[in-house]
């Protein structure tokens, strides 16, 4: 007789292990942007907004690189987590896990964007982190993708472009390995009780930009990380419908 096939272990808001969070985005949170938007992502928050500068970094004058560029910051607000998380400028510097997160965003959108079709222009995508529960990164790159489009087009209408230099939709998404399952898109009590955490950073055509996965105390072998791989996938396509629905 064969051992019943053990169930999977229950999440804690009771969703089924390929499931995301509800997810929503309110555009248009910060009017002077250029384009903005707060995501909802489950009980992580963030906002969004992009500026546009009419002027590239020095170094691309200097080395006579052609059209524009993207840059991203990132930062916790201080009341975003359980305990006052205080402000990097009071601390002197900022710190190594934003300054690893602000660099993801920033490779993230210009994957998401032709350089040369921007003109001389640079980008700056602004993510702060409202409420953080899990998944802050993925829900910066998520809503900064939304941010972003909204500002292009809002460069179009103003005739300063005339064609739309995003190239692809990015989304991304968290993956892991919890009580032995492998979770899409998980809270912080998920993401702390990883055995493996990884992050998705994909474009609409299923390519990946970025691949970020970790032990934590432990190790994966080649079948759990293409499980993982394809639980992500999923997350991904309907992230990329969100964004589609949120940008009309
Ligand atoms: N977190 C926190 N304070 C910090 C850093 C992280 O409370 O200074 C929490 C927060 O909920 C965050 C989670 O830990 O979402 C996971 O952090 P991680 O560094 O894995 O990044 P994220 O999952 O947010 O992209």
């Amino acid at each position: 007789m064969s051992s019943p096939t053990p169930a999977t272990p229950a999440r804690a808001d009771g969703r089924a292990p390929d499931q995301i969070r509800p997810l929503r985005f309110q555009n248009h949170i910060a009017p002077y942007a250029t384009g903005s938007t707060l995501v909802e992502w489950g009980h992580t928050r963030v906002i969004c907004g992009v500026t546009v500068e009419e002027s590239v970094p020095r170094w691309m004058k200097e080395q006579k690189v052609e059209g524009g560029w993207l840059t991203a910051e990132y930062s916790m607000l201080p009341y975003s987590t359980l305990t006052r998380k205080p402000r990097d400028i009071s601390k002197g510097k900022l710190d190594g896990r934003s300054s690893e997160i602000q660099r993801l965003i920033g490779r993230s959108m210009r994957a998401a964007v032709d350089l040369n079709k921007l003109g001389a222009r640079t980008i700056c995508v602004d993510c702060d982190v409202l409420q953080a529960d899990g998944g802050t990164r993925t829900a910066a790159i998520t809503g900064a993708f939304v941010a972003l489009s909204l500002a292009m087009q809002k460069l179009i209408a103003a005739g300063k472009l005339k064609e739309n230099p995003i190239t692809h939709g990015v989304a991304a998404v968290s993956v892991g390995i919890v009580g032995g399952a492998a979770l899409l898109d998980l809270c912080y009590t998920e993401d702390v009780a990883a055995a493996v955490d990884m992050n998705l950073v994909m474009n609409a055509d299923g390519e990946f930009i970025e691949v970020q996965g970790t032990g934590e105390e432990a190790t994966f072998t080649e079948a759990q990380l293409a499980a993982l791989l394809a639980l992500g996938k999923v997350g991904i396509k309907q992230l990329l419908a969100a964004q589609k629905q949120a940008l009309g």
